[in-house]
């Protein structure tokens, strides 16, 4: 009976998502950025050299690339605060990306103040990642969708009532939206392959970050900035890299 028990506690804590046994890791101080590789062994791909966000400059414009793939679905809303961004969970959903015959999944959306990536140097005020996942291989598609201060957003203005904070982290209805409508209407973009941009950093990425911004108002943006403070992992080196470019 003892043998069974032990086994079941050990069972259990092979089964512990990463997080649980790794320290914490933050957005500033001892346990910012700069040593998010020393907090796990977990975590060594933060140090590798295909690490996001990354400058996107010097993109090569590339005949060969194709058009996105996205079919988008309506989904019923779940959101959370999950203590460093705010996040739209779709897994419930049946949207994908297609991308060389391969369909990725829609797992969820979520934000970051400011930008993570830069185009030409310069960073937007927020930036929206929606994060697909080839269910065989766990290989990821990431768009990154950059919002400049403007006209207040539409698809925004659905959910600012709604919006979790640290004191309210979650927030379902059976309303239903369409994840396609954040998206602006041309969607060319630069592709480069890197890394989630938070721990574990695991360097399984595609990005595809579209170059056409869409608008928020600064009321919109201050929201978020509010609710999720700075969450912006600083960019990382290009390194070998090329950046592509699609134009649409
Ligand atoms: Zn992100």
């Amino acid at each position: 009976m003892l043998a069974f028990l032990l086994l079941f506690v050990f069972s259990c804590k092979d089964d512990e998502p990463v997080d649980d046994v790794c320290e914490k890791w933050e957005y500033e101080g001892v346990t910012g950025p700069d040593h998010w590789m020393s907090l796990c062994d977990d975590y060594a791909d933060c140090n590798g050299i295909f690490q996001s966000p990354v400058n996107l400059t010097g993109a090569l414009f590339d005949a060969s690339l194709k058009a996105l793939a996205l079919q988008y679905t309506d989904l019923e809303t779940d959101i959370v605060f999950n203590g460093h961004t705010i996040e739209f969970d779709t897994e419930k959903g049946n949207s994908t990306l297609n991308l060389n015959g391969a369909s990725y999944k829609l797992l969820q959306f979520h934000f970051h103040t400011h930008s993570e990536h830069a185009i030409e140097g310069v960073h937007a005020p927020l930036e929206l990642h929606l994060v697909h996942q080839h269910v065989a291989t766990g290989n990821r598609v990431v768009v990154g969708v950059l919002f400049e201060e403007g006209a207040e957003n539409a698809f925004l203005s659905a959910f600012m009532d709604h919006l979790p904070t640290s004191s309210s982290p979650h927030y379902e209805s059976s309303e239903q939206y369409n994840p396609a409508d954040v998206l602006p209407t041309n969607r060319s973009y630069y592709t480069y392959p890197g890394s989630l941009t938070t721990p574990p950093c695991t360097q399984n990425v595609i990005w595809y970050v579209l170059a056409q911004p869409v608008e928020a108002s600064s009321e919109q943006i201050h929201h978020f900035e509010t609710v999720m403070h700075e969450n912006s992992r600083p960019l990382r080196p290009l390194q070998e890299r090329a950046i592509r470019f699609f134009e649409e």
